[in-house]
Order: C-alpha cells, then structure tokens, then sequence
C-alpha cells in the first residue's frame, strides 16, 4: 500500500461510543451527584475539574473500567468508517480526555493506530486516585485549558506521522473538542451535546451514524 498521509482523529465518548463512561462509572458507583456537581462548577477550570474526579474513581478495579467501557455499544458504522479511513490512507486515532485504559480498549476494539488520553495512576490492579494529564494547551496558548488539549495533540500527532495539518480530519461532540474542529483541515461536530460546539462548527452531523462523514469527504 503507499503511504499513508493524512490523519483522522476521533472524540471518544459520545463520538466512537454510544455513551460516557464516567456516566457509567459514575451511576455504577453512584457518584453521578457528585461527578454532575464537579462537572458544572464554574469556578473550576476543565484540567482542574478532571483531577478532583480522578479523586472520586480511587479504589475501583481497573478491570471493572474495562467492564464498563466494553459495555458501551461502539457509534454506528464506526467500524466501516474506519476501515475507509485506513483503506484510503488516514491514520486513525482517538483523542479524549478520558483514560487510556478505556481509550486503549476502544482503540484495539476498532483496529485504530494511536490513542491519546489522561492516565490514571495505577497500583496492584487499582485507581489510587492520581492522575496524569497530557494538557498541552499551556504550549501553544490555547484557550480550552482542559486535561488534554485536543489541538496540540492533533498537531503532535501530525507532526509525528508526518501528515500536513490540512490534510487532517477532527471529530467530536463537545465543547472540549472545539480546538482541534477548528485546527484540522476538516473538523465536523457530530451529535453536539453543547451550544458552543455548534456555534463554533461549520459542518454538524446530526444523525448518530459516522456514515455521514462520507457527505464531507
Ligand atoms: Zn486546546
């Protein structure tokens, strides 16, 4: 096959799933309040919003997190879009500011060739409650100041695979993922959960079906 030169990177939850997994963790360990309340806190900034919820996860099984995200059915035709993707020369990868261990079992899940995502700390198989952060945004200014700056790391990992910016593709759902939309060559907002996403994005899936990308394409 010749070689690949452009890249696509997916949202997570919402976007490559079909739900949240700090939703599911959240009501399996019945934190929803608290997570809801960390969550809509204004005087918090989005890095700082995610380290205070890696504190409430302390003590849970890293297996019972793998439990949780394999029971998130994965987005429809994610799989078949991928495979166009990877058949017509993208990278494919996922950026979120979930966790790797989720991000990784997605990715593996969907055949993907990157992930990118916070990273709880782990001891004998369990949360201790730390975190660490990729972030990002303290690099290049930007103004999300959440866990992981989806822009820098589109760029890293652009740059990283040798793709020109304009030859990549970003797609989310949420306001986190206004950076890189506005950053790649093609962003799309898909299902957006929020009104700054849409207000910011030219091109809106409303349908939940990754097939629609093929109308930008
Ligand atoms: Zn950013």
């Amino acid at each position: 096959m010749t070689k690949k030169t452009k890249l696509v990177a997916f949202d997570m939850d919402g976007t490559l799933i079909q739900g949240r997994l700090i939703e599911v963790l959240s009501r399996k360990y019945q934190i929803s309040d608290k997570v809801k309340s960390i969550q809509n806190e204004k005087s918090l900034l989005g890095f700082q919003k995610t380290e205070i919820i890696a504190k409430l996860l302390t003590g849970i099984r890293v297996e019972d997190v793998v439990q949780s995200i394999d029971s998130i059915p994965i987005m429809h035709n994610a799989k078949k879009m991928v495979g166009w993707f990877k058949n017509n020369g993208y990278y494919t990868g996922i950026i979120t500011d979930s966790y790797t261990i989720a991000a990784e079992v997605v990715a593996r899940k969907l055949g993907l060739d990157f992930y990118a995502a916070n990273e709880l700390e782990v001891r004998d198989g369990i949360i201790t409650g730390e975190i660490s952060m990729p972030l990002g945004w303290e690099k290049n200014n930007c103004p999300c100041q959440i866990s992981i700056c989806k822009r820098y790391h589109l760029s890293l990992y652009a740059n990283k695979f040798d793709v020109e910016i304009k030859n990549t593709i970003a797609i989310g759902d949420t306001r986190g993922d206004i950076c890189m939309i506005n950053h790649a060559g093609l962003g799309i907002a898909f299902m957006p959960k929020d009104n700054e996403i849409i207000r910011h994005s030219k091109n809106i899936i409303r349908n939940p079906d990754l097939n629609e990308i093929m109308n930008y394409m």
